[in-house]
């Protein structure tokens, strides 16, 4: 029996769609959701395993995403929407009803991810949003109680998912925040 990764990962993730283009992230209300449209398609789709995502209901991992933050726009219900940390480097705008994180923003413009938002593409409402790619911030789960010696297994069932391990994000991501702090100095 593996371990509750994120249930749409346990469930296996449904393929992209070349047409994906954006769709309505939706928040979890029943009546009166938040909506954020978003008119482009997902980047750097990823498992994130650290304690900051807003993750659903048992799961180990939530799934975060990046999209330009000139294609986000709230549509329905704004008013429901508050930054949960105003010192946080990415404020995340979450839904003061039920909670959901809709849209993560760096007001920092020095940030290497300035200019992206981060999303939870599984709150959007049409399907065909890129598949994630890798596991990020792995190590982290231990922080939220996972106990350590399950942690082999789970970075095996990760594997087994398609989705290599790494305890902070993957070389690509790393590479580009290297890069542009070799550039910033
Ligand atoms: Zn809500
Ligand atoms: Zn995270």
């Amino acid at each position: 029996m593996g371990h509750a990764i994120h249930p749409l990962l346990n469930q296996g993730i449904t393929a992209t769609s070349d047409d994906f283009a954006g769709g309505t992230l939706v928040c979890r209300c029943d009546a009166n959701p938040v909506e954020v449209a978003v008119g482009s398609q997902v980047a750097h789709n990823h498992a994130c395993g650290c304690t900051k995502c807003w993750k659903p209901d048992g799961a180990l991992f939530s799934l975060v995403a990046v999209v330009p933050r000139d294609t986000v726009n709230v549509t329905r219900n704004a008013d429901k929407l508050e930054v949960i940390d105003e010192s946080a480097v990415i404020k995340r705008h979450a839904c003061k009803e039920c909670g959901t994180h809709m849209y993560g923003r760096i007001e920092d413009e020095n940030h290497p991810f300035y200019g992206l938002d981060f999303i939870h593409p599984e709150l959007f409402r049409e399907n065909g949003w890129a598949a994630p790619e890798f596991a990020a911030f792995v190590s982290s789960i231990i922080e939220s109680g996972t106990p350590p010696e399950e942690m082999s297994a789970i970075r095996q069932e990760l594997r087994d998912m398609g989705l290599e391990p790494y305890d902070c994000l993957s070389p690509t991501l790393m590479d580009a925040i290297a890069a542009h702090t070799a550039q910033a100095a």
